[in-house]
């Protein structure tokens, strides 16, 4: 990438309707909303495209209570795949970095254009970064949770009165204030990525959780454990059964006749399983001791 930068961060309202098509639900995209910001971080220009809907012309009355979207709005506005080609035409920077106020307005993009467009990839869409995702680091905030754009907006003091929330250009424009705000170029190209195959993979990929003891990714090491006080190798009293989901089983310590409830949960992600071991003292054991400590 070149020292001339531009960012763009997008923002869409959708309407989710059943698609006999693509026999399920769909979130049809109908509005996008987008601001193009230079390196100096000034707004330079903005994008707005109603879009009229095909799939659905009913709103869903979330929708409707959201966004303020009206149905005769909608019906003057343009098809998605002209208004994609016009954002492609005004994005004109094939290195710009596109963001978007966490994956979900991602998925919902790709989504749509795989419905109307038939591409397997968004087509604009070279340099990515979640604006929510580098949001978070920058306020010291874990991914486990997920932070609203009306949050930030007042834990920052940035003035957003004057906009309406939940139209995609405004939220374009507050996502914009909020970039200028907490850009520092070092934390912020560590974000950034380039949408090859392994993007949409990642962004594609779910994480599932095992329930076959049996599977391949199971690593039978993962499920022996140690007594917390001996260090002896506890014995298995019960046989594993997969419940809320993790594997479950109960322990003895032969030497010191400690009683353990044990739990192992493996999941499957992108990068391959990832396990999570857990030992505790069975709760009624652990009252009989504390009663034994009092007589
Ligand atoms: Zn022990």
């Amino acid at each position: 990438m070149g020292d001339c930068m531009t960012y763009i961060i997008l923002d869409l309202e959708w309407n989710g309707a059943y698609s006999k098509r693509a026999r399920g639900y769909f979130n049809e995209i109908i509005e996008i909303g987008a601001v193009k910001m230079d390196e100096s971080l000034t707004q330079k220009d903005t994008f707005h495209a109603v879009i009229r809907p095909v799939v659905s012309r009913k709103l869903s009355s979330i929708v409707k209570d959201l966004t303020g979207i009206e149905a005769a709005e909608l019906e003057e506005g343009r098809s998605f795949p002209r208004a994609i080609s016009q954002l492609n035409k005004w994005i004109s920077d094939p290195e710009a970095v596109v963001m978007t106020w966490s994956k979900t307005d991602l998925l919902v993009l790709l989504e749509n254009c795989r419905y109307f467009l038939k591409e397997d990839r968004i087509p604009f869409i070279n340099y990515y970064a979640d604006l929510q995702a580098y949001c978070q680091s920058r306020m010291d905030i874990g991914s486990s949770q997920q932070i609203g754009l009306g949050k930030v907006i007042e834990f920052f003091g940035l003035n957003g009165e004057e906009l309406a929330m939940h139209r995609a250009l405004d939220d374009s424009i507050m996502s914009g204030k909020v970039f200028a705000h907490i850009f520092e170029p070092e934390s912020f190209r560590l974000h950034i990525k380039k949408t090859d195959d392994e993007f949409y993979g990642r962004l594609q990929f779910k994480t599932s959780i095992i329930s076959d003891i049996n599977d391949d990714h199971v690593n039978k090491s993962d499920f022996r454990f140690r007594c917390e006080a001996c260090n002896k190798r506890l014995r298995r009293t019960s046989k594993w059964i997969f419940r809320s989901r993790a594997f479950c089983a109960d322990f003895v310590c032969r030497s010191c006749n400690r009683k353990y409830s044990a739990r192992v949960q493996v999941k499957m992600k992108y990068d391959g399983a990832e396990t999570n071991r857990k030992l505790v003292i069975r709760p009624d054991e652990q009252n009989k001791t504390q009663d034994e400590e009092k007589t």
